[in-house]
């Protein structure tokens, strides 16, 4: 069959799925469940795709809502990630039930390109992106070994097919003090807080001094129990991020100096403890994107090639995307105005237009697959570009 046939079956193929597509997609949408807990939405995602064919392992890389569903086998193995945790308090707002459901969908018509030309697809369940980092302590544990490319959309506000993530690491931080009382002998206790305090101000200078893409910002979870007694303790939350994964260890080095300068300011014991996930910087796929991106288009949606605001974030992908060549792309669901992680967002990702958004995602990766096998020279350009850039 030639390219632009199998291409207009697979797009047919997701429109007889239309509805199932978007009903599972809605049914994830009204039980967010966080990192790590997703477990109704990684039943209702594998018994589907076990429906549809694909063999199904749970739990893969010791966690219980992770999986792997494939079809076919061997060269080349073409991985479609499946996102589909939610957000404390405003559930689906980064609408990652569309990230799962566009990857099934993908999936399930490309089976129609691998029983053309053989190869493996599979579809890889990646929990807890928001949160834990999954993706990241899956490449750590070996679940993108024998994977030669892979692929996801996130939606979004804008069409665009390569990702800026910054990389970016959680930091824990104490301070313990010693409490005394605040109005009659403030001189014998020692004051967690005020180190606190002044971590964020040394933070704050430092901010000046750091490259334009960097990030650094925190919360304080306790700051003390009453005004009246000195805090002998603190604790607070910190996320460091950078363009580059030399530059993010040089930020951290300076980040955990402020926090050492006000402990001996203050004279608190500071304990601190780095978050076990650190996101890498994102690697795009140029060649991949350029393929996504004139299947998208195709589709009728005017699609750039980056996006044109100065829109940094993290994301586990760019772990998977410094080991395979990998393309994060958005489709948009939503007006420009709409903010990520918002009420709006989460309303936008069980809308008509999300459902839109997934069924193009899923056709534009459907038909990327078609191209990838159809011409094996366009998987040969993926994968040396890959190689040039590692
Ligand atoms: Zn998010
Ligand atoms: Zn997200």
């Amino acid at each position: 069959m030639a390219t632009e046939e199998l291409k207009a079956s697979v797009i047919t193929e997701i429109e007889t799925r239309r509805h199932q597509l978007s009903e599972l997609s809605l049914k994830i949408h009204a039980n967010p469940e966080l990192g790590f807990q997703e477990f109704k939405a990684a039943g209702w995602l594998t018994e589907y795709l076990e429906e549809s064919g694909f063999s199904v392992e749970r739990g893969i890389c010791e966690l219980p809502t992770a999986f792997r569903a494939a079809y076919g086998r061997g060269k080349p193995a073409i991985a479609l990630l499946a996102e589909y945790d939610a957000l404390p308090e405003v559930g689906h707002a980064c609408g990652h039930n569309l990230i799962a459901t566009s990857a099934v969908g993908a999936g399930v018509a490309a089976k129609l390109a691998i029983d053309t030309f053989g190869g493996s697809i599979l579809i890889l369940g990646t929990p807890a992106e928001e949160l834990y980092g999954g993706k990241a302590i899956m490449a750590e544990r070996g679940a993108f070994d024998n994977i030669d490319m892979a692929m996801m959309v996130h939606p979004g506000v804008n069409n665009f097919v390569t990702t800026q993530a910054l990389a970016c690491q959680a930091l824990d931080v104490e301070f313990f003090g010693k409490e005394a009382h605040a109005a009659a002998q403030p001189e014998a206790g020692i004051n967690a807080l005020e180190a606190m305090l002044q971590s964020f101000a040394a933070i704050n200078s430092l901010r000046q001094h750091t490259k334009d893409t960097a990030r650094i910002h925190g919360i304080i979870t306790d700051g003390g129990k009453a005004a009246n007694v000195i805090p002998a303790h603190s604790a607070g939350n910190f996320i460091v991020r950078a363009a580059e994964d030399s530059y993010l260890d040089e930020l951290k080095e300076k980040v955990i100096n402020c926090f050492i300068g006000a402990a001996t300011a203050s004279g608190a014991r500071l304990e601190y403890r780095w978050g076990e996930a650190r996101y890498a910087v994102m690697l795009n796929n140029l060649s991949l994107a350029r393929l996504f991106r004139s299947n998208l288009q195709s589709l009728g949606r005017k699609v750039r090639l980056s996006d044109t605001g100065r829109n940094f974030g993290s994301t586990d992908m760019g772990n998977v995307s410094q080991l395979v060549p990998s393309i994060h792309p958005f489709v948009a669901i939503a007006p420009v105005k709409v903010l990520a992680h918002s009420p709006q967002f989460a309303q936008a990702a069980a809308s008509a237009d999300g459902t839109e958004g997934l069924l193009d995602a899923a056709k534009a990766m459907a038909m990327t697959v078609v191209d990838l096998l159809a011409q094996p020279e366009t998987a040969t350009r993926v994968t040396e570009e890959f190689r040039r850039a590692r």
